[in-house]
């Protein structure tokens, strides 16, 4: 069964490329309304082509960009349903002048598509589409029951498919989320990313005055907001790093023996931090390794900071208030709702006299996300890969978040398996972004092996 799928997928290749960069030059940005049409047009040309390899495909509409939700169902009772997640929506192209050639007329060159959306997200999801073709064409049957669910709101936060899941659990119930929206850490190191950070978001305010006022007459008088927000900012953290807010590292959870040998094999070094930020060094808890920071660590940070003027030339005067937006990066076990107000709390017990503080924690934070690691369909994903890439697959916990995940967990209560074909410089939300031909291929052959592999280790639920 693999064999002839892998033959077809050799021989279809250039069209299945010609296929992508169709996709890929439709306009699909969801955060412009002037592509709202594209977007629309980008589902129905998906939800088209997955009619066209024999599945039952629609396109349902939501309070903002559609979905596509496609199915195939076989009449073996006991086999296993696989649900793929993607989103065919993508970043803005902006700034323009950047790309070497246009964002939507995608170009292949030196062994890479480049267009938006290339990997983040239409060809990961693509992929699987191909794959699912090749198993189809080649047996006339797929060894599972599949369920594609690709959104178009993924870039501007989901904002429809939450209530969407938790309405229709029992058309996506499924025995388990394969989702590829990631990156590997090279192109021959398969990596399964097993947990996600939370993120907490809020605003402060720091006010001294009830107007600026002039600094000749008052400067040495009265206390700049300016100067008290940046001390009290100043004491969040000490000279390494570690957050010395009380009680901010309480409920995080420890990493054992086993799991920290096993992140140790994740290959990130402080080289390739400098490379890709610019960084002259590494900062942060030198106690911790760089990929356990990013993973299994929460953050402070402080995203902006403004108040007084910041115009041309000079002004001569003494703001009335200051202002910082602060975000959180949370990791498993911890609140956000606790973490905030732990914040809020510290910040306000070190505000000194004379000054007043407002604290405006923003709405929908997000709890970290844990996943399993040694599932049986988990376990199917690392033959999978182990198979395609001929290597082990690395596990490794990313330090963005995909708040998606949570509810895949928690509404159908199956497990997520996030394997990702992107690659760490595809330049996704970036300009001249990128997919590279061998990460496609890769990627549809990988998800070939995946299907026949669950159909093997995982007793359907019915569903
Ligand atoms: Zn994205």
């Amino acid at each position: 069964m693999l064999r002839q799928a892998l033959a077809y997928i050799e021989e279809h290749q250039a069209r299945f490329v010609q296929e992508l960069l169709e996709f890929l030059s439709i306009p699909s940005v969801s955060a412009q309304p002037e592509h709202a049409r594209d977007v629309h047009m980008a589902a129905f040309w998906l939800a088209e082509q997955l009619r066209h390899i024999g599945l039952r495909s629609e396109v349902l509409r939501t309070g903002g960009h559609p979905l596509v939700y496609a199915e195939w169902r076989g009449q073996d009772l006991h086999a296993p349903t696989v649900l793929i997640y993607g989103h065919y929506d993508v970043q803005p192209p902006e700034p323009m002048e950047q790309w070497h050639t246009p964002p939507f007329a995608p170009e292949l060159r030196e062994g890479y598509i480049y267009a938006r959306g290339a990997s983040d997200n239409k060809g990961q999801h693509f992929a699987h589409v191909k794959a699912v073709e090749a198993l189809l064409r080649t047996q006339g049957t797929l060894p599972v029951n599949i369920k594609f669910l690709i959104e178009g709101e993924e870039e501007i936060g989901s904002p429809s498919l939450g209530a969407f899941i938790a309405a229709n659990a029992d058309l996506l119930r499924c025995d388990c989320v394969l989702i590829s929206d990631s990156a590997m850490r090279a192109p021959d190191q398969p990596t399964l990313v097993y947990g996600l950070r939370g993120l907490i978001s809020m605003e402060v305010t720091v006010r001294c005055l009830e107007r600026d006022v002039h600094s000749g007459h008052y400067g040495g008088l009265v206390q700049n907001p300016i100067f008290v927000l940046a001390q009290m900012l100043a004491q969040v953290k000490d000279a390494e790093g570690r957050v010395r807010i009380p009680g901010f590292y309480e409920d995080v959870r420890v990493l054992d023996d086993e799991e920290r040998a096993a992140l140790a094999r994740v290959p990130y070094t402080e080289a390739d931090l400098m490379r890709e930020t610019g960084a002259r060094c590494a900062f942060g808890e030198p106690e911790f390794s760089l990929v356990e920071r990013r993973g299994a660590r929460p953050t402070f940070e402080v995203n902006g900071i403004w108040g007084g003027y910041t115009g041309p030339g000079t002004k001569t005067v003494i703001p009335a208030e200051a202002h910082a937006k602060i975000t959180c990066r949370l990791v498993p076990y911890q609140d956000p709702h606790k973490v905030a107000q732990r914040v809020a709390e510290y910040l306000r017990s070190i505000t000194p006299p004379g000054a007043t503080l407002e604290v405006r924690v923003h709405e929908g934070g997000s709890p970290a996300v844990l996943l399993e690691r040694d599932h049986p369909a988990v376990r199917a994903a690392v033959r999978a890969a182990t198979d395609t890439y001929h290597a082990e697959p690395i596990f490794e916990l990313e330090g963005g978040s995909i708040p998606v995940v949570a509810h895949f967990r928690d509404q159908l209560r199956a497990p997520v398996v996030l394997l990702g074909f992107g690659l760490p410089d595809d330049n996704i939300h970036a300009p001249n972004e990128r997919f590279s031909l061998q990460a496609y291929q890769r990627g549809i052959e990988a998800s070939a092996r995946f299907l026949l592999e669950m159909s093997a280790c995982c007793a359907g639920r019915g569903a």
